[in-house]
């Protein structure tokens, strides 16, 4: 049974052997360099573990390795539904690992271990069972040629897949890369966040476990300027999933240009508007969402609502039902079942979000909640959930990614003042409207330039609909059947039958 209670998660952590090395061609090793650089918990500033510093050389092993399983055909040429067994076994082993991983997730990265246990492991193990499960129901085509002709249009694994992807939902954006990759025949070389390693590590073991071939899945943890850029450069490594901030998204593209054109897929950054008219019909219910859409893991969430656009004329009222929601938000100790807002990643990153909180009041936005580091301010990394009114959508809080638990309000007078605002922006990723009005849900749905529009909700999702960005938040789509698109080729073979 899982611990239930703050000092039954902390005797259960104290238990835990936590492994930092690599995972290489069905292996542990360390890096090359026998480099490793320290993990710390961004609760209390203590170190969890020690991580392998894999860098240029570990690299070139794991991409040899994946290159070599993917040549010889032992995982890309097993038959789809012999896959699919291998698949569902590594989504049971996530399950009956659910403790530990929870566990290693809230430790790594400060995230309250109820979401760790009840959401992010669970989702995670979800994601490679319906892939898993999807693979063997995939038909190829024949195309309608003449009759002396037999066309037929196939798809088929890419070859060499690197999927490097960021700190925030480290075991479940992995496996949005990992597990469509994987179904379809792919070799894969996962470069974990340098602030997030440690259940990547612990999953490459699972699937090797669950029957992976050798080389079919490895692990490189390091930093992105060394061991990701090698990956981003190689010219064995033919598609790049990454997930992460535009910026480096943007550099990803230059590294597939200088180098061999691989196929690259970005998740990016986010800055998404929240919609809510006066018609609403449940403006109770458009407030908790408002609240839990931004500060849902202490608002590092790249589709958070952090831009609030409120109907003028329910603006002070509305505002007021968000403070009061966002009351249910407090920093709290991740281990503990009760917290539902924890630290944020690390001491750097809380210094920037309070730097941007800074700059809003200098730019002369109204603080109207929080504004502060919370709890042991030495030591652990969290910030109180902070909302801005009176903010204008030119100011840096309302156009770059905070990343954090901050939340701008932007008062708007009519619908096309509103998608003025909404879609002012570099970004594309989510969007949502609150209205009573069917056609205006649907004639603004299709106004808004982004991958997901949520009407009456914020950021419901399943894996049956596909995820991702417009603009600068990306392309490609994780989630859904489209996520194979990103990890497949499509061939045309073309037999003259006479
Ligand atoms: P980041 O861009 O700093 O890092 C992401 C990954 O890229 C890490 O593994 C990092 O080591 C690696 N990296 C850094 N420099 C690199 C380089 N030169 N070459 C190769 N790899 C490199 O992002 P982050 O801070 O880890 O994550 C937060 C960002 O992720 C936010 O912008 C957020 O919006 C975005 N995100 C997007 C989605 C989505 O689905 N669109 C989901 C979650 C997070």
């Amino acid at each position: 049974m899982a611990p239930n209670s703050l000092n039954q998660w902390q005797e259960y952590v104290k238990s835990l052997t936590i492994e930092g090395r690599a995972f290489i061609n069905g292996e542990y090793v360390s890096a090359q360099s026998g480099k490793t650089f320290a993990c710390i918990n961004p609760a209390n500033s203590e170190e969890i573990a020690q991580v392998a510093e894999c860098d240029e050389a570990d690299a070139e092993l794991a991409v040899s390795a994946a290159k070599q399983c993917f040549d010889q055909g032992t995982w890309r040429n097993l038959a789809p539904k012999k896959r699919k067994q291998v698949l569902l076994r590594l989504a049971e082993l996530m399950l009956e690992h659910r403790t530990e991983l929870a566990a290693l997730e809230t430790l790594d990265m400060g995230k309250p271990i109820s979401e760790s246990y009840n959401v992010d492991v669970p989702s995670a193990a979800e994601t490679v069972k319906w892939h898993a499960e999807a693979i063997d129901k995939i038909y190829d085509e024949v195309a309608p040629t003449e009759a002396n002709v037999l066309a037929t249009i196939t798809r088929e694994p890419i070859g060499v897949v690197a999927a490097i992807t960021p700190w925030n939902f480290p075991l479940a954006i992995a496996s949005w890369k990992i597990a469509p990759a994987l179904a379809a025949g792919n070799s894969v070389v996962l470069k974990p966040s340098e602030k997030s390693s440690l259940t990547a590590i612990r999953l490459a073991q699972l699937a090797s476990e669950a029957g992976l071939p050798d080389g079919a899945l490895n692990v490189v943890p390091g930093y992105g300027h060394t061991v990701g850029k090698t990956l981003a450069l190689h010219m064995q490594v033919d598609c790049l999933a990454f997930t992460g901030s535009t910026r480096i998204a943007r550099q990803l593209m230059i590294y597939a240009g200088e180098s061999n054109m691989k196929r690259v897929w970005l998740e990016a950054g986010g800055k998404n508007p929240n919609i809510v008219f006066a018609d609403c019909a449940d403006l109770d219910k458009a407030a908790r969402s408002a609240a839990s859409g931004c500060f849902y893991n202490q608002g590092e969430v790249c589709v958070a609502a952090t831009r609030l656009l409120v109907e003028r004329s329910i603006h002070d009222e509305f505002v007021q039902k968000v403070r009061e929601a966002s009351q249910h938000f407090r920093p709290g100790d991740p281990l503990d079942p009760d917290t539902n807002m924890g630290a944020l990643v690390d001491k750097q990153h809380q210094g920037s979000v309070l730097e941007y909180i800074n700059k809003g009041q200098q730019g002369g936005a109204k603080l109207t909640l929080g504004g502060n580091a919370a709890l042991d301010t030495d030591k652990g990394a969290f910030v109180e959930p902070t909302i801005f009114t009176g903010v204008d959508n030119s100011m840096p809080i309302a156009r770059e990614e905070i990343f954090g638990p901050v939340m701008s309000v932007i008062p708007f007078d009519d619908e096309q003042h509103a998608i003025a605002i909404a879609n002012d922006s570099d970004y594309g990723l989510g969007a949502a409207l609150w209205t009573n009005s069917l056609s205006r849900a649907h004639k603004l749905s299709r106004e808004l330039r982004a991958g997901s529009v949520w009407i009456n909700n914020y950021n419901d999702g399943d894996m049956t609909v596909p995820f991702g960005g417009f603009k600068q938040s990306g392309n490609g789509r994780d989630k859904s059947l489209h996520a194979l698109e990103k990890y497949t080729e499509l061939k045309t073979t073309w037999i003259e039958l006479d």
